[in-house]
């Protein structure tokens, strides 16, 4: 017999995932055959954010191709390092937003809680790269600041869990949190920023569903996944139990060069992620961070492959294209 206590501090099934994940390019180049693209990924990018991709997620990347969409936002290259004007380390503003340790206010209504700085896999476009999230967290502490912070201002009625990845934090911590924000009256709504569903679906396992289950609030899990082949049946199944909680699931997108910069990319990424379960929420025009400027599309590009989008799915599968643009009140329309 396992006592009750020890076999609750195992490591469970996705964190030893999440720990084996491929960390070396050259690993990652070598298990898809692709090791002549070495000479490409340089140590300074490394050094800056470095690589780390779960390997379902490499599975899901076709073998031979340096072109894949999935291996593109995850691979380091030396198109990080050439200087580009305009592209800067707070892209977004949130150095000036925070609200206390941990919180971030920008919109009405609404509080982000940089739950934790980790995330299972690095994406190179991430705004996230250069800020320090590490020191700013508000699971430190026992999120006791963030708690106040919420508590004391009636004015917020959504907290959403961001990051990093919130659910990259072991699920008994982020119902700590949960039991926390409970007696608040003033809260009617919880909302969950996450990549792991998609890039590490083992994190959806019982003891999250378990949780998502008994929470007092609506909950809407807003996904990340940026091309139709990051669906898997295993990616499915996870979103499946998700909904089976009775939660919403909407996806964002990044408009990526390289990426899914067609309308053939984008009409599948909405019509996969349906077939999944998840209604497309935003698309994202990238946000300027110094070292991801070779994903940027130029607004008039964007513009013509949402109108063609518009043209091509029903309404409802197609996103609102945005861009975050610091010290508005919400995210701004193109
Ligand atoms: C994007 C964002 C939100 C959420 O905006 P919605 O339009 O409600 O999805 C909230 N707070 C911050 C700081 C954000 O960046
Ligand atoms: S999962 Fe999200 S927060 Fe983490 S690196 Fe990717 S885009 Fe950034």
């Amino acid at each position: 017999m396992i006592p009750a206590a020890s076999l609750s501090m195992q490591p469970r099934r996705w964190q030893l995932a999440w720990r084996d994940a491929v960390r070396d390019p050259r690993e990652l180049l070598g298990l898809l055959g692709l090791d002549a693209l070495a000479a490409r990924v340089p140590d300074a990018a490394c050094a800056q954010f470095p690589l780390r991709v779960p390997r379902s997620f490499v599975a899901r990347m076709r073998p031979g191709d340096p072109a894949d969409p999935l291996l593109r936002q995850v691979l380091p290259l030396d198109d990080e390092l050439r200087p580009a004007p305009g592209f800067d380390l707070d892209a977004v503003g949130d150095g000036a937003a925070r609200a206390g340790r941990g919180l971030i206010r920008k919109y009405r209504g609404r509080a982000l809680l940089v739950a934790t700085g980790s995330c299972a896999v690095h994406c190179r476009y991430c705004f996230r790269r250069h800020f320090p999230y590490a020191e700013e967290t508000a699971a430190a502490g026992g999120w006791r600041d963030a708690v106040s912070a919420v508590a004391a201002d009636p004015g917020i009625d959504e907290v959403i869990l961001s990051g990093g990845d919130p659910l990259s934090l072991a699920t008994t911590k982020l119902a700590e949190l949960t039991r926390a924000l409970a007696p608040l009256a003033h809260l009617r709504r919880l909302r969950i920023h996450t990549r792991l569903p998609v890039v590490l679906p083992e994190r959806v396992d019982d003891e999250l569903v378990a949780w998502l289950t008994t929470l007092p609030w609506p909950v809407t899990i807003v996904v990340h996944a940026n091309h139709g082949n990051e669906f898997d049946t295993d990616v499915d199944a996870a979103m499946a139990r998700l909904r089976g909680t009775g939660a919403t699931l909407l996806n964002q997108a990044v408009l990526l060069r390289g990426v899914n910069d067609s309308l053939d990319a984008l009409a599948t990424l909405s019509e996969r992620g349906f077939e999944a379960g998840v209604l497309p929420y935003y698309l994202h025009q990238l946000d300027r961070v110094a070292g991801a400027a070779h994903f940027e599309i130029d607004d008039a590009r964007a513009l013509a492959l949402h109108a063609a989008l518009r043209d091509h799915l029903p309404g409802y599968l197609v996103p609102r294209l945005v861009r975050e643009v610091a010290g508005d009140g919400s995210k701004r329309p193109l």
